[in-house]
Protein backbone atom coordinates (compact mmCIF):
# COMPACT_ATOMS: atom_id res chain seq x y z
CA UNK A 1 0.00 0.00 0.00
CA UNK A 2 1.15 3.44 -1.26
CA UNK A 3 1.56 5.61 2.17
CA UNK A 4 0.45 9.14 2.43
CA UNK A 5 3.26 11.73 3.80
CA UNK A 6 2.40 13.66 6.62
CA UNK A 7 4.29 16.61 8.00
CA UNK A 8 3.00 17.34 11.40
CA UNK A 9 3.01 21.27 12.78
CA UNK A 10 2.03 21.60 16.23
CA UNK A 11 3.07 17.87 17.42
CA UNK A 12 3.05 18.53 21.01
CA UNK A 13 -0.91 19.83 21.15
CA UNK A 14 -3.78 18.53 21.66
CA UNK A 15 -4.47 18.15 17.87
CA UNK A 16 -1.04 16.75 17.97
CA UNK A 17 -1.57 13.84 20.69
CA UNK A 18 -5.15 12.36 18.77
CA UNK A 19 -2.93 12.28 15.56
CA UNK A 20 -0.19 9.80 17.70
CA UNK A 21 -2.84 7.98 18.68
CA UNK A 22 -3.90 8.16 14.86
CA UNK A 23 -0.72 7.32 13.72
CA UNK A 24 0.08 4.34 15.96
CA UNK A 25 -3.38 2.86 14.38
CA UNK A 26 -3.12 3.67 10.86
CA UNK A 27 0.75 2.75 10.49
CA UNK A 28 0.37 1.10 7.02
CA UNK A 29 -1.27 3.92 5.29
CA UNK A 30 0.17 6.77 6.90
CA UNK A 31 4.18 8.18 6.96
CA UNK A 32 5.04 10.56 9.31
CA UNK A 33 8.01 12.97 7.62
CA UNK A 34 8.96 15.69 9.71
CA UNK A 35 7.37 17.50 12.89
CA UNK A 36 7.06 20.40 14.51
CA UNK A 37 6.54 22.10 17.64
CA UNK A 38 7.33 25.61 20.02
CA UNK A 39 9.50 24.52 22.60
CA UNK A 40 8.58 21.12 24.19
CA UNK A 41 11.21 18.96 23.25
CA UNK A 42 10.88 16.58 26.29
CA UNK A 43 7.71 15.65 24.58
CA UNK A 44 8.52 15.48 20.99
CA UNK A 45 12.39 14.17 20.73
CA UNK A 46 11.24 10.76 22.45
CA UNK A 47 7.72 10.62 20.28
CA UNK A 48 9.75 11.04 17.21
CA UNK A 49 12.42 8.03 18.31
CA UNK A 50 9.34 6.08 19.42
CA UNK A 51 7.95 6.54 15.44
CA UNK A 52 10.74 6.49 13.75
CA UNK A 53 11.10 9.92 12.46
CA UNK A 54 14.17 11.58 11.94
CA UNK A 55 13.58 15.32 11.34
CA UNK A 56 12.09 17.55 14.11
CA UNK A 57 11.56 21.45 14.29
CA UNK A 58 11.00 23.59 17.08
CA UNK A 59 10.19 27.54 16.15
CA UNK A 60 10.68 28.76 20.03
CA UNK A 61 14.01 27.29 21.29
CA UNK A 62 16.12 30.70 20.43
CA UNK A 63 19.31 29.53 23.10
CA UNK A 64 22.54 28.47 20.71
CA UNK A 65 23.45 26.72 24.23
CA UNK A 66 20.52 24.52 24.57
CA UNK A 67 19.85 23.95 21.17
CA UNK A 68 23.73 22.32 20.87
CA UNK A 69 22.50 20.30 24.06
CA UNK A 70 19.07 18.68 22.58
CA UNK A 71 21.26 17.66 18.80
CA UNK A 72 23.08 16.26 21.40
CA UNK A 73 20.79 14.38 23.45
CA UNK A 74 19.48 13.19 20.36
CA UNK A 75 21.93 12.41 17.99
CA UNK A 76 19.70 10.21 16.04
CA UNK A 77 17.61 13.00 15.17
CA UNK A 78 18.45 15.66 12.99
CA UNK A 79 16.48 19.19 14.87
CA UNK A 80 16.11 22.43 13.47
CA UNK A 81 14.96 25.26 15.53
CA UNK A 82 13.55 28.37 13.92
CA UNK A 83 10.42 29.20 12.10
CA UNK A 84 12.50 29.81 9.03
CA UNK A 85 13.60 26.21 8.96
CA UNK A 86 9.88 25.46 9.74
CA UNK A 87 9.39 27.00 6.04
CA UNK A 88 12.33 25.55 4.65
CA UNK A 89 10.98 22.37 5.21
CA UNK A 90 7.81 23.19 4.37
CA UNK A 91 9.44 23.91 1.00
CA UNK A 92 11.69 21.58 0.88
CA UNK A 93 10.62 18.49 2.20
CA UNK A 94 8.68 15.35 0.17
CA UNK A 95 5.32 15.44 1.92
CA UNK A 96 1.48 14.99 0.68
CA UNK A 97 -0.04 16.83 3.16
CA UNK A 98 0.95 19.01 6.17
CA UNK A 99 -1.81 19.04 9.16
CA UNK A 100 -1.62 22.46 10.52
CA UNK A 101 -2.16 22.33 14.53
CA UNK A 102 -0.19 25.19 15.55
CA UNK A 103 -1.69 27.06 18.39
CA UNK A 104 -3.38 30.53 17.15
CA UNK A 105 -2.09 33.34 15.31
CA UNK A 106 1.31 31.82 14.87
CA UNK A 107 -0.03 28.74 12.59
CA UNK A 108 -0.22 31.65 9.78
CA UNK A 109 2.94 31.65 7.98
CA UNK A 110 3.15 27.72 7.40
CA UNK A 111 -0.72 28.05 5.41
CA UNK A 112 0.57 30.54 3.17
CA UNK A 113 3.67 28.25 2.51
CA UNK A 114 1.91 24.56 2.18
CA UNK A 115 -0.57 26.32 -0.30
CA UNK A 116 2.02 28.28 -2.44
CA UNK A 117 3.90 25.29 -2.74
CA UNK A 118 0.39 23.41 -3.82
CA UNK A 119 0.51 20.79 -1.04
CA UNK A 120 -2.35 19.42 0.68
CA UNK A 121 -3.47 21.49 3.74
CA UNK A 122 -5.47 19.17 6.63
CA UNK A 123 -6.08 22.51 8.44
CA UNK A 124 -6.92 22.57 11.85
CA UNK A 125 -4.90 26.16 12.86
CA UNK A 126 -8.45 28.48 12.08
CA UNK A 127 -6.79 31.25 12.89
CA UNK A 128 -5.16 31.26 9.59
CA UNK A 129 -8.26 31.84 7.80
CA UNK A 130 -9.83 34.24 10.13
CA UNK A 131 -6.38 36.52 9.73
CA UNK A 132 -6.03 35.69 5.74
CA UNK A 133 -8.77 34.14 4.43
CA UNK A 134 -8.90 36.77 1.58
CA UNK A 135 -5.28 36.32 0.28
CA UNK A 136 -5.83 32.51 0.84
CA UNK A 137 -8.85 32.62 -1.64
CA UNK A 138 -6.27 33.99 -4.07
CA UNK A 139 -4.01 31.11 -3.92
CA UNK A 140 -5.88 27.97 -2.84
CA UNK A 141 -6.76 25.00 -5.47
CA UNK A 142 -10.26 23.72 -5.82
CA UNK A 143 -9.90 20.54 -2.62
CA UNK A 144 -6.36 22.16 -1.94
CA UNK A 145 -7.70 22.36 1.90
CA UNK A 146 -9.04 19.97 4.25
CA UNK A 147 -11.07 20.76 7.29
CA UNK A 148 -10.42 19.14 10.46
CA UNK A 149 -12.13 21.50 12.89
CA UNK A 150 -15.11 19.47 14.10
CA UNK A 151 -17.77 21.63 12.66
CA UNK A 152 -16.18 22.10 8.94
CA UNK A 153 -15.23 18.92 8.76
CA UNK A 154 -18.73 17.93 9.58
CA UNK A 155 -19.95 20.34 6.88
CA UNK A 156 -17.71 19.17 4.94
CA UNK A 157 -18.66 15.63 5.25
CA UNK A 158 -22.35 16.62 4.75
CA UNK A 159 -22.11 19.04 2.12
CA UNK A 160 -20.51 16.00 -0.48
CA UNK A 161 -20.34 16.91 -4.40
CA UNK A 162 -23.79 19.13 -3.86
CA UNK A 163 -22.95 22.76 -5.23
CA UNK A 164 -23.00 25.81 -3.30
CA UNK A 165 -26.00 27.06 -5.31
CA UNK A 166 -28.12 24.07 -3.27
CA UNK A 167 -27.13 25.31 0.00
CA UNK A 168 -29.54 27.61 2.11
CA UNK A 169 -27.22 27.52 5.39
CA UNK A 170 -24.79 26.35 7.16
CA UNK A 171 -25.47 25.65 10.78
CA UNK A 172 -22.94 25.63 12.82
CA UNK A 173 -23.05 23.90 16.04
CA UNK A 174 -21.90 24.99 19.57
CA UNK A 175 -21.44 23.23 23.07
CA UNK A 176 -21.80 26.42 24.86
CA UNK A 177 -18.57 25.73 26.52
CA UNK A 178 -17.83 25.99 30.34
CA UNK A 179 -20.52 28.39 31.54
CA UNK A 180 -23.67 27.74 29.22
CA UNK A 181 -25.83 27.60 32.40
CA UNK A 182 -23.36 29.16 34.88
CA UNK A 183 -25.32 32.36 36.62
CA UNK A 184 -24.27 35.71 35.06
CA UNK A 185 -24.12 37.66 37.98
CA UNK A 186 -21.35 35.16 39.21
CA UNK A 187 -19.38 35.63 35.82
CA UNK A 188 -16.87 38.29 37.39
CA UNK A 189 -15.58 35.47 39.56
CA UNK A 190 -14.54 32.99 37.28
CA UNK A 191 -10.89 31.32 37.79
CA UNK A 192 -8.86 30.22 34.73
CA UNK A 193 -9.05 26.66 36.02
CA UNK A 194 -12.78 27.14 36.15
CA UNK A 195 -12.49 28.51 32.44
CA UNK A 196 -9.82 25.59 31.08
CA UNK A 197 -12.62 23.30 31.83
CA UNK A 198 -14.51 22.02 28.73
CA UNK A 199 -17.79 20.05 29.53
CA UNK A 200 -17.36 17.71 26.38
CA UNK A 201 -14.18 18.27 24.34
CA UNK A 202 -10.23 18.13 25.60
CA UNK A 203 -8.85 20.55 23.56
CA UNK A 204 -5.87 23.18 24.13
CA UNK A 205 -5.79 26.07 26.48
CA UNK A 206 -6.45 29.07 23.75
CA UNK A 207 -9.35 26.82 21.98
CA UNK A 208 -10.96 26.27 25.21
CA UNK A 209 -11.36 29.31 26.49
CA UNK A 210 -12.40 30.50 23.26
CA UNK A 211 -14.91 28.56 23.58
CA UNK A 212 -15.97 29.41 26.85
CA UNK A 213 -16.30 33.23 25.88
CA UNK A 214 -17.90 31.74 22.38
CA UNK A 215 -15.20 33.79 20.01
CA UNK A 216 -14.49 30.08 19.40
CA UNK A 217 -17.68 30.49 17.56
CA UNK A 218 -17.13 33.56 15.58
CA UNK A 219 -14.23 32.75 14.58
CA UNK A 220 -15.48 29.41 13.17
CA UNK A 221 -18.13 31.58 11.30
CA UNK A 222 -15.36 33.13 9.24
CA UNK A 223 -13.68 30.07 8.68
CA UNK A 224 -16.75 28.55 7.33
CA UNK A 225 -17.65 31.81 5.01
CA UNK A 226 -13.80 31.35 3.79
CA UNK A 227 -13.15 27.84 3.20
CA UNK A 228 -17.06 27.14 1.98
CA UNK A 229 -17.37 30.48 0.15
CA UNK A 230 -20.22 31.29 1.37
CA UNK A 231 -21.99 34.90 2.45
CA UNK A 232 -22.21 35.16 5.99
CA UNK A 233 -25.46 35.73 5.74
CA UNK A 234 -26.09 32.09 5.39
CA UNK A 235 -24.57 30.91 7.98
CA UNK A 236 -25.93 30.23 11.53
CA UNK A 237 -24.60 28.96 14.87
CA UNK A 238 -26.79 27.48 17.87
CA UNK A 239 -25.91 25.56 21.05
CA UNK A 240 -26.16 22.04 21.03
CA UNK A 241 -25.22 21.29 24.48
CA UNK A 242 -24.55 17.33 23.70
CA UNK A 243 -21.79 18.26 21.09
CA UNK A 244 -22.96 14.95 18.64
CA UNK A 245 -24.57 16.90 16.11
CA UNK A 246 -21.09 18.77 14.76
CA UNK A 247 -22.55 20.90 12.15
CA UNK A 248 -25.32 20.71 9.27
CA UNK A 249 -26.01 21.84 6.22
CA UNK A 250 -29.59 23.16 5.00
CA UNK A 251 -30.32 22.07 1.36
CA UNK A 252 -32.90 24.84 -0.82
CA UNK A 253 -35.36 21.82 -0.75
CA UNK A 254 -35.37 22.53 3.13
CA UNK A 255 -33.32 19.08 4.02
CA UNK A 256 -30.89 19.15 6.54
CA UNK A 257 -27.69 16.73 6.20
CA UNK A 258 -25.60 16.45 9.88
CA UNK A 259 -22.70 14.69 10.80
CA UNK A 260 -23.06 12.59 13.92
CA UNK A 261 -19.94 10.93 16.43
CA UNK A 262 -18.69 11.49 19.69
CA UNK A 263 -17.17 14.48 20.29
CA UNK A 264 -13.57 13.26 19.84
CA UNK A 265 -10.91 14.99 17.45
CA UNK A 266 -9.89 12.03 16.16
CA UNK A 267 -12.80 11.40 14.10
CA UNK A 268 -12.09 14.92 11.66
CA UNK A 269 -8.11 14.63 11.92
CA UNK A 270 -8.54 10.81 10.33
CA UNK A 271 -11.32 12.12 7.82
CA UNK A 272 -9.27 15.19 6.74
CA UNK A 273 -5.63 12.30 5.97
CA UNK A 274 -8.16 9.55 4.68
CA UNK A 275 -10.49 12.16 2.46
CA UNK A 276 -11.74 11.39 -0.16
CA UNK A 277 -11.43 7.99 1.29
CA UNK A 278 -12.61 6.30 4.31
CA UNK A 279 -10.67 4.66 6.54
CA UNK A 280 -11.10 1.69 9.17
CA UNK A 281 -11.03 2.74 12.54
CA UNK A 282 -11.24 1.78 15.71
CA UNK A 283 -10.67 4.89 17.49
CA UNK A 284 -14.03 6.71 17.75
CA UNK A 285 -17.22 4.74 18.19
CA UNK A 286 -20.32 6.51 18.76
CA UNK A 287 -23.38 4.82 20.39
CA UNK A 288 -26.53 6.52 19.89
CA UNK A 289 -28.41 4.54 22.65
CA UNK A 290 -26.43 6.33 25.26
CA UNK A 291 -27.24 9.51 23.87
CA UNK A 292 -30.66 10.46 26.01
CA UNK A 293 -31.28 13.77 23.60
CA UNK A 294 -30.22 16.10 21.18
CA UNK A 295 -31.18 19.72 21.99
CA UNK A 296 -30.70 23.15 20.44
CA UNK A 297 -31.16 26.74 21.76
CA UNK A 298 -30.20 29.82 20.42
CA UNK A 299 -26.97 31.68 21.22
CA UNK A 300 -27.53 34.36 23.94
CA UNK A 301 -25.83 37.56 23.26
CA UNK A 302 -25.62 38.47 27.08
CA UNK A 303 -23.87 35.39 27.99
CA UNK A 304 -21.63 35.54 25.24
CA UNK A 305 -20.82 39.35 24.04
CA UNK A 306 -17.52 38.48 22.29
CA UNK A 307 -19.23 36.15 19.76
CA UNK A 308 -21.51 38.99 19.01
CA UNK A 309 -18.20 41.24 18.35
CA UNK A 310 -17.05 38.49 16.39
CA UNK A 311 -19.86 38.65 14.20
CA UNK A 312 -19.65 42.55 13.40
CA UNK A 313 -16.20 42.56 12.90
CA UNK A 314 -16.55 39.37 10.27
CA UNK A 315 -19.10 41.60 8.27
CA UNK A 316 -16.41 44.46 8.98
CA UNK A 317 -13.56 42.22 7.81
CA UNK A 318 -9.96 43.78 6.64
CA UNK A 319 -7.69 44.03 9.12
CA UNK A 320 -9.82 43.68 11.58
CA UNK A 321 -10.37 39.90 12.57
CA UNK A 322 -6.48 39.89 12.72
CA UNK A 323 -7.08 43.06 15.52
CA UNK A 324 -9.60 41.08 17.18
CA UNK A 325 -7.88 37.67 17.27
CA UNK A 326 -4.83 39.09 18.47
CA UNK A 327 -6.48 41.21 21.49
CA UNK A 328 -8.44 37.67 22.45
CA UNK A 329 -4.91 36.23 22.68
CA UNK A 330 -3.66 38.81 24.70
CA UNK A 331 -6.31 39.09 26.64
CA UNK A 332 -6.59 35.39 27.24
CA UNK A 333 -3.13 35.42 27.96
CA UNK A 334 -3.67 38.35 30.70
CA UNK A 335 -6.67 36.64 32.59
CA UNK A 336 -4.80 33.01 32.54
CA UNK A 337 -1.96 35.24 34.45
CA UNK A 338 -5.10 36.41 36.90
CA UNK A 339 -4.31 40.23 35.49
CA UNK A 340 -7.44 40.49 35.13
CA UNK A 341 -11.32 39.49 35.13
CA UNK A 342 -13.47 36.95 32.88
CA UNK A 343 -15.39 39.72 32.24
CA UNK A 344 -12.83 41.95 31.14
CA UNK A 345 -12.04 39.72 28.25
CA UNK A 346 -14.41 41.69 26.29
CA UNK A 347 -13.81 44.94 27.60
CA UNK A 348 -10.50 44.41 26.80
CA UNK A 349 -11.15 43.29 22.99
CA UNK A 350 -13.72 45.49 22.44
CA UNK A 351 -11.37 48.74 22.83
CA UNK A 352 -8.91 47.44 20.79
CA UNK A 353 -11.34 47.25 17.71
CA UNK A 354 -12.91 50.01 18.91
CA UNK A 355 -9.82 52.34 18.27
CA UNK A 356 -8.10 50.32 15.31
CA UNK A 357 -7.60 51.69 11.97
CA UNK A 358 -8.74 49.54 9.46
CA UNK A 359 -6.90 48.33 6.31
CA UNK A 360 -9.56 46.95 3.79
CA UNK A 361 -7.00 44.77 2.18
CA UNK A 362 -4.12 43.68 3.79
CA UNK A 363 -1.29 41.17 2.94
CA UNK A 364 0.88 38.73 4.55
CA UNK A 365 3.05 41.27 6.03
CA UNK A 366 0.55 43.74 7.22
CA UNK A 367 -1.36 40.88 9.03
CA UNK A 368 1.42 39.77 11.19
CA UNK A 369 2.65 42.88 12.10
CA UNK A 370 -0.40 44.00 13.15
CA UNK A 371 -0.82 40.61 14.88
CA UNK A 372 2.48 41.11 16.99
CA UNK A 373 1.36 45.21 17.38
CA UNK A 374 -1.46 44.65 18.67
CA UNK A 375 -0.46 41.72 20.88
CA UNK A 376 2.50 43.69 22.50
CA UNK A 377 0.02 46.66 22.85
CA UNK A 378 -2.47 45.06 24.99
CA UNK A 379 0.04 43.46 27.33
CA UNK A 380 2.04 46.33 27.71
CA UNK A 381 -1.00 48.40 28.89
CA UNK A 382 -0.71 45.58 32.38
CA UNK A 383 2.94 45.68 33.05
P1 LIG B 1 -2.42 23.41 21.85
O1 LIG B 1 -2.24 24.69 22.55
O2 LIG B 1 -2.78 22.19 22.60
O3 LIG B 1 -1.07 23.07 21.03
C1 LIG B 1 -0.46 24.02 20.21
C2 LIG B 1 0.66 23.36 19.42
O4 LIG B 1 1.27 24.35 18.58
C3 LIG B 1 1.79 22.81 20.30
O5 LIG B 1 2.37 21.70 19.64
C4 LIG B 1 2.77 23.99 20.35
O6 LIG B 1 4.11 23.59 20.64
C5 LIG B 1 2.65 24.44 18.91
N1 LIG B 1 3.05 25.83 18.70
C6 LIG B 1 2.67 26.92 19.41
N2 LIG B 1 3.23 28.02 18.90
C7 LIG B 1 3.98 27.61 17.84
C8 LIG B 1 4.84 28.27 16.95
N3 LIG B 1 5.05 29.59 17.02
N4 LIG B 1 5.45 27.53 15.98
C9 LIG B 1 5.26 26.20 15.91
N5 LIG B 1 4.48 25.51 16.76
C10 LIG B 1 3.86 26.22 17.70
O7 LIG B 1 -3.45 23.69 20.66
P2 LIG B 1 -4.57 22.73 20.07
O8 LIG B 1 -3.96 21.43 19.64
O9 LIG B 1 -5.73 22.73 20.96
O10 LIG B 1 -5.02 23.58 18.78
C11 LIG B 1 -4.21 23.75 17.65
C12 LIG B 1 -5.02 24.46 16.58
O11 LIG B 1 -6.12 23.65 16.23
C13 LIG B 1 -5.62 25.80 17.04
O12 LIG B 1 -5.66 26.69 15.97
C14 LIG B 1 -7.04 25.42 17.46
O13 LIG B 1 -7.95 26.47 17.34
C15 LIG B 1 -7.34 24.34 16.45
N6 LIG B 1 -8.35 23.40 16.90
C16 LIG B 1 -8.12 22.64 18.01
C17 LIG B 1 -9.08 21.75 18.45
C18 LIG B 1 -8.81 20.85 19.61
O14 LIG B 1 -9.59 19.94 19.84
N7 LIG B 1 -7.75 21.01 20.36
C19 LIG B 1 -10.39 21.64 17.78
C20 LIG B 1 -10.49 22.45 16.61
C21 LIG B 1 -9.51 23.31 16.20
P3 LIG B 1 4.69 23.56 22.18
O15 LIG B 1 3.94 22.45 22.86
O16 LIG B 1 6.11 23.26 22.01
O17 LIG B 1 4.38 24.91 22.76
MG1 LIG C 1 -14.46 23.65 16.41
Amino acid sequence: MVKKKIALLGATGSIGRSFWELYAEQKERLELVFAAAHQNYQKLCPLAIKHGIKILVFTGIDDPAEQTRIRAQYPQLKVWFSEADLLRLLQEEDYDIALNAIGGSAGIQATFTILKRGKKLALANKESLVMGGHLVQKIRRPGQIIPVDSEHSAIFQALGEHPLSEVQKLIITASGGAFRDYPLEDFEFITPAMALKHPNWDMGAKVTLDSATMFNKALEVMEAHWLFEIPFEQIEALIHPQSVIHSLVQFVDGSLMAQISSPDMKLPILYALSYPQRWKSQLVQTDLLSIASLSFEAISAKRYPLYMLGLEVAQAGGILPTVMNAAAEAAMHLFLSELIKFTEIYAVVDRCIQTAQQIPDPDLEEIIQTNKTQYDKVLAEYK
